[in-house]
């Protein structure tokens, strides 16, 4: 039996070439299947569960505002006219900033392919650039200064700076950790300077992921990282990157990691992983983490303390694009959640404006920076709530998270076989080019089954200089 539930388009693997796809459900799983006249069919799991489930999910979503501002034309059409384009249909959550292309590790997985290329990396006035073109088109959303690995740069803090006083307030670091373990002077820099979040590379609790995601032991490194950030009092969201068979048995030791360093850990971020680079063959069913096997996985390996229901789809579109939640430790140590999906009158998350201070770009501004102030972790006489909380306004709620709250979210990217270009269309997470474009995150590093990339990279536009 399959049904379709939707029609949209996508790219050939091969050519990169735009050709229509459906949505199909077929034997309690979720499709896209599509076909191009020269290469062929293609179809790849995109949901684990039913049709109807998947359908559900995206119920309550409502559309979102584009843009501020359009940079570039429409030409050849959706993917091909990123800059951002008039036909994109929703403004920055967050922006990405590559700012190097320098590594100091070789990881196996990596989305930005770094490492190879040696010194190519914006200078500040390319950045103070980027910041601007960032302001013109898409206003102040949240920044994450990426690579590449940034803190190989030794003025990562004034990048930090720069960004500050033109106006954004809330700028992250995207990092393995590894320089901020081994380096608080410059941690204390990065801090002083304005960073907001660390948003930390967190693939695991033991070495053995590591090994297999990141090619080197690194448990250790990232503790050391966050104690330091403790000690350095800055936020720190865990951001693992989800691959079958190497570390979804551990989704419920990374939450229990996350509460034992509480407020210090703001949240978790779960990337389910895409296959960028060179795949010749469609990536099989098992090699793929949807949706719905994150919050399953979360649900059992936390005996209960989770529950499906609360985990929210993002309310603006896209909602197939993340799941946003956010809980309040409780004096029994247990996680309280805030939302709860078909009941709850409070609700918070991505998209979700019911609270007069929260709007889909201020859930990251207001949750993930550290705002306790009282360094390190809870002491065990802390915080009086062990209940579900009794909270009647959003002062409560706000209050209580403020030292106690945890976001556990999570954003499949898209990939090559995945690729909905109407999901595309709605993309909220998108990154600028030295060359002031902006470009939605999945389409700046989707590539082709021979590693073709449809935008050129930091690397790339090095290796052509
Ligand atoms: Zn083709």
């Amino acid at each position: 039996m399959n049904r379709l539930l939707g029609e949209t388009e996508s790219l050939c693997p091969e050519c990169l070439y735009r050709i229509p796809a459906r949505k199909v459900a077929e034997d309690g799983n979720v499709y896209l299947e599509k076909e191009c006249p020269e290469h062929g069919k293609f179809k790849a799991l995109i949901w684990r569960g039913s049709g109807q489930s998947y359908l559900d999910w995206n119920q309550n979503a409502q559309e979102a505002v584009g843009p501020l501002k359009s940079l570039t034309p429409v030409g050849r059409g959706c993917p091909y006219d990123c800059g951002l384009c008039p036909e994109h249909k929703a403004n920055a959550c967050t922006m990405v900033m590559e700012v190097t292309h320098r590594c100091n590790l070789r990881c196996p997985v990596c989305f930005a392919s770094s490492g190879q290329i040696s010194s190519h990396e914006p200078d500040i006035e390319t950045i103070k650039g980027m910041y601007h073109t960032v302001l013109q088109s898409t206003g102040t959303p949240s920044i994450q200064l990426s690579g590449g690995e940034p803190t190989v740069r030794d003025d990562l803090p004034e990048i930090v700076a720069l960004g500050r006083r033109m106006g954004f307030q809330h700028i992250m670091i995207n990092t393995n950790g590894v320089r901020i373990a081994k380096d608080m002077e410059y941690l204390q820099r990065l801090v002083h300077a304005g960073a907001g979040t660390i948003f930390l590379q967190f693939d695991g609790v033991s070495d053995d992921v590591y090994q297999y995601t990141r090619g080197t032991n690194l448990a250790d490194i990232k503790v050391k990282a966050v104690s330091n950030c403790a000690e350095a009092e800055i936020g720190v969201i865990l951001v693992p990157v989800l691959i079958p068979g190497i570390n979804d048995h551990q989704l419920g030791d990374i939450i229990q990691f996350a509460k034992s360093w509480m407020p210090t850990i703001r949240g978790v971020h779960f990337q389910p992983i895409s296959y960028l680079g060179r795949y010749p063959a469609v990536p099989r069913d098992e090699d793929r983490i949807t949706i719905p096997d994150v919050i399953d996985g979360l649900v059992r390996q936390t005996g209960g303390e989770l529950s499906s229901e609360n985990f929210l789809p993002r309310r603006s579109r896209e909602a197939y694009c993340a799941f946003t939640s956010l809980f309040i430790l409780g004096e029994d140590k247990r996680l309280l959640p805030i939302n709860q999906r078909h009941t709850g009158e409070l609700v918070s998350g991505w998209g979700y404006t019911r609270s007069p201070w929260e709007s889909a770009r201020s859930f990251m501004n207001l949750h993930w920076q550290f705002s306790g102030g009282n360094g390190a972790r809870y002491s065990e006489s802390c915080c009086g709530v062990n209940s579900a909380p009794k909270l009647r306004s959003w002062e409560d709620i706000y209050q209580l998270v403020a030292i106690r709250g945890l976001t556990i979210t999570c954003m499949p990217f898209q990939d090559i076989w995945t690729l909905d270009l109407e999901r595309l269309k709605r993309c909220c997470g998108h990154l600028v080019t030295p060359d002031n474009q902006i470009i939605p995150f999945c389409a700046y590093y989707l590539t082709s089954t021979s590693g073709k990339r449809l935008y050129t990279n930091l690397a790339e536009a090095a290796t052509s200089k």
